[in-house]
This record gives structure tokens, sequence and C-alpha cells, in this order.
């Protein structure tokens, strides 16, 4: 009902499987733990951005657009799967690849996600940390148009009320595994960086009244400055739906304390989450984004922030692509 005339191209496996964690159960006492698969979305090594691509290709496509052009960090799971995406769809595809990260290896700047952009015929440029990638982004365009191209600009991470209806549609389905499940989700944790996943997740339950909260790990900004994020694009997604003042203030919530030194630099409380998931659970997580807020969901339950009745449901938002580009960080811990 909700997102059934936005136009919307098919690229994700979806439903994505809800599965119990009960082996990280087991090792951490605590709460019911669930994991929502969207890892398995299915393009290109699958992740959360395959179900914002749906929504934004859709709409390139329907402006009569034949280029996209986005920008991300150098290992962007978000540049991946818009390569791929354009692939798919007989669109060419550059990015504006942001050295966010310092300090790299061989393997960030080659391997992972770059590897995979070079498959899938991406173009890309570079510019330094802290550019205005926005205006980058929109200079790219204005020469690909000089040259008879048709280019479309997508955000990072597909963070605007186009994309985040992927998480609008996320939150629904959610819903409904749920009930078939017959469980009572109280809380949804995952991380939260351009902001698109956690915006479409809040306007999506709250557009339904649905009492699930949504729990964000900061993988980025401090808090202040990532809820203010979150809440005005979940804000403009719910104008998007035409459900105007149906997300409050008091529906975003992002903790800020496991980002460590930054954005894609690691933590030990990662590298320790990483390696307990894919050891009790054999799933693999990602350095930068799922394994930061897995660190944070481990710390929460040991502190007792939930109650043991609970039913928690961890979002898998994917990235495991980028571990190949953190090869040293896990050989020589
Ligand atoms: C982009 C990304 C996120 C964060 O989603 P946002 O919508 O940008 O907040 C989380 N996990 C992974 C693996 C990602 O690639």
């Amino acid at each position: 009902m909700l997102l059934e005339r936005f136009p919307r191209v098919s690229l994700s496996h979806a439903p994505t499987p809800l599965e119990p964690l009960d082996q990280l159960r087991k090792a951490l006492g605590g709460p019911r733990l669930w994991i929502k698969r969207d890892d398995c979305t299915g393009l290109a090594q699958g992740g959360n951005k395959a179900r914002k691509l749906e929504f934004l290709l859709a709409d390139a496509l329907a402006k009569g657009c034949d280029t996209l052009i986005t920008p991300g960090a150098v290992q962007s799971n978000h540049v991946r799967m818009t390569a791929a995406a354009a692939a798919r769809f007989g669109m060419k595809c550059h990015a504006v690849l942001e050295r966010r990260v310092v300090d790299t290896d061989a393997d960030y700047e080659e391997n992972g996600n770059i590897l995979l952009d070079e498959l899938f015929g991406c173009t890309r440029s570079y510019v330094p940390g802290g550019s205005d990638v926005g205006a980058e982004c929109a200079r790219i365009a204005e020469d690909f148009r000089a040259k008879g191209l048709k280019p479309y600009v997508i955000p990072g991470g597909g963070s605007n009320p186009v994309g985040a209806l992927g998480y609008v549609a996320c939150a629904l389905e959610l819903i409904g595994q749920a009930k078939q499940l017959g469980i009572n989700v109280t809380r949804l944790v995952h991380g939260t960086g351009s902001s698109g996943t956690q915006a479409g997740l809040v306007a999506g339950l709250a557009a339904v009244k649905s009492p699930i909260e949504v729990f964000g790990i900061s993988v980025r900004h401090p808090r202040e400055k990532q809820e203010a994020m979150v809440f005005d694009l979940a804000c403009r997604t719910a104008d998007h739906l035409g459900m105007s003042g149906a997300v409050e203030r008091k529906h975003v919530f992002a903790d800020d304390g496991y980002v460590g030194p930054g954005y894609g630099l690691p933590t030990p409380g990662m590298v320790d989450a990483l390696k307990m998931v894919a050891r009790t659970e054999g799933i693999l997580l990602d350095p930068v984004y799922s394994g930061k807020a897995m660190a944070g969901l481990i710390d929460h339950i040991r502190k007792g922030t939930f109650r043991n009745d609970e039913d928690i449901v961890f979002l898998h938002t994917g990235g495991s692509t980028a571990l190949f580009g953190y090869k040293n960080l896990f050989l020589k811990a």
C-alpha cells in the first residue's frame, strides 16, 4: 500500500531471511537474538544499498538517464553495488572516491570493493578526504552533459528520500516476518552512516505505528550530528510517502560509542565482534559498518541494556567484501 505508487526495479533477493543467532546468544546470555540477512540481498555480494538502488535506478530510468555518478569512500560498498546495478541496466557508472581513510595499504587501494568496481566497468576519480563530493559529482555531471550523456547523480550511500524507500520496504518486510514467526521484536540494531537505512526504517515503522525501536550505532559522526541527519531524512522520507508528521524526534536514536578513531578505522571491539560472530555463527561481518554495529550490540548485552525477554534483531547491512581490503588487520592481530 505505502510503496505501490513508487517506480521500482528489481535488484534484490527479498525477502531476506530472518534467522536466530542461537550460538551467539549462548555465548553472550541475555535477550533472544535474531539476524535480518540484508547481507544476502543478492546484488554483487549483497548489502543494504541494493534495496535503495531499486528505487533510485527506477527514478534514473524514468528520467531518461544513461549514466550514474555517485561518491563514496575508496572501499565503498555503495559504489560497488551502484556499479553492478548500472551494469545490469546497461548504464555507465562513474564513482568519485574520497580518500576518507588515511594510512592505507595496497589491499585497501586495490582489493575488495575496488577490484569489483573495476570488474563492473565503473570509472573512478579520487578526491582528498573532507572534499565537497557533492560539488565534485555535479561538476563531473556537467562534463558528461557536455559530451552528450544523461547523468543521474546518486548522493553518498544512496541516502535521499527516494533511496530511503528501500528501507521503508525492509521495515514492512520485517514486521511481516516477525508476525509469521510469532515473535514480538522490541528493537532493531544496525550500523548507521549516511543515514538512509535508519531514516527509511524509522519512517516505515512510524508510518504503520509499529512499536519496534530502531537502535542505530554510528560508524562516523557524533551522536548529535548523526541523529539530526537521520531525523531530517526520516521526516523528508515520510513527506515523500505522504505521511508528513508521522516521524517524531523521539523515534531517532544513534549511539556514537563505537566509532573509535574514525570512519573506516579499526577498533579492538570491532575485531573481537567480527571474530566472535564468524566463530559462533559462521557469518561474516565487515570492518567499517556491521562489525562496529555488532561491537555495540555485544557491549550493550554485556552491560545489561536489554531485558532477557526481548527479541532483538540485528540488521546485517552487508559489507564483507571490504574484508579483503583489510587483510593485514586480521592476519596480524
Ligand atoms: C552503507 C552501509 C551502511 C550504512 O547505511 P547508511 O544508509 O549509509 O546509513 C551499513 N552497512 C554497510 C555494510 C554499508 O555499506
